[in-house]
């Protein structure tokens, strides 16, 4: 099984000379089975840069859904695969609060997006109860869920695939001033023994407490999380717009030199890199391309 990622910032694309290196689109990571099945989660301006792969298969797209957020839905209108009237398309959107769950699609109404949804040439299946049940199954991998501390609630995904367990967690407060809509508690179990952790980790401890109730974590929180759940390797993800790639690296730097300090700990992190894939079999991240590094 492997991970790539298309797209890791949070709320707002930020092109430009500060985010080269850990990348601007928003949310989308690609997960490929051993049998070549996909899924892709979000729908952040990341997908689009998938579209290339899916003109070379006639592979069903799976998409799941966090929540229905700018940053989750954004890149769907610029996913070629919807154009092909070949294509085979099955969504699973989030399970929010309001009823916006639709709004992939209703995004392109045509006062967002000249093509409108009706007209799209692929067979696309919208399912916007799966993610309500605890755990489904779909085309081959099983697929267990968690409720979003998040406004407007979402879905937390771990996909059960290959012997292995790959969390998707964004976008998430693990410690809400709010009502939780799941405890810590739950999260350990939800995340408990993953292969991979990918969790947003938008602020770090200096950003609060101002943004304390804005629906994210900070890396702090989430490595509590990671060590308490004895999660291997664990990627942050929804990188804040407002940072730049040499604090991030600064801060990455930091972090994995202090675990690797720390007695006993077997925990691998790291900041999700736009471009970047991740082998689960054999635990390695490189870079997709060349001039990604
Ligand atoms: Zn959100």
């Amino acid at each position: 099984m492997k991970i790539e990622f298309y797209g890791v910032r949070g709320s707002m694309p930020t092109p430009g000379k500060d985010t080269v290196i850990y990348g601007g689109n928003t949310s989308c990571v690609y997960v490929e089975l051993n049998n070549k099945q996909n899924v892709i989660l979000d729908s952040g301006t990341g997908i689009a840069g998938l579209s290339k792969k899916f003109n070379e298969t006639k592979q069903p797209v799976h998409i799941l859904l966090t929540h229905s957020h700018w940053d989750h839905i954004q890149g769907f209108p610029y996913f070629q695969p919807i154009y092909q009237n070949n294509s085979n398309i099955t969504i699973v959107t989030g399970a929010t609060e309001n009823n916006d769950n639709d709004m992939i699609l209703r995004q392109m109404s045509g006062a967002n997006h000249p093509v409108k949804y009706q007209h799209l040439p692929c067979s696309i299946t919208l399912n916007t109860q799966l993610a309500q049940q605890h755990e489904f199954a779909l085309n081959g991998f099983n697929v267990t869920t968690q409720a979003l501390n998040h406004p407007d609630g979402g879905t937390a995904y771990c996909l059960h695939a290959d012997n292995q367990k790959i969390a998707y967690v964004t976008d998430n407060e693990l410690k809400p001033p709010y009502l939780e809509s799941s405890t810590w508690e739950e999260w350990v179990k939800f995340v408990l023994n993953a292969d991979v952790l990918i969790h947003d980790a938008q602020y770090n401890n200096n950003d609060m407490p101002l943004k304390h109730g804005w629906g994210h974590s900070t890396f702090e929180q989430v490595v509590e999380l990671a060590l308490q759940a004895n999660v291997k390797q664990l990627f942050f993800i929804s990188h804040d717009p407002s940072k730049t790639d040499e604090e991030l690296a600064k801060q990455e730097a930091l972090l994995q030199k202090t675990l690797k300090d720390t007695p006993h700990c077997n925990l691998s992190v790291a900041w999700a890199k736009e471009q970047h894939e991740y082998n689960v079999n054999t635990q390695s991240f490189t870079a997709m391309f060349k001039n990604a590094e």
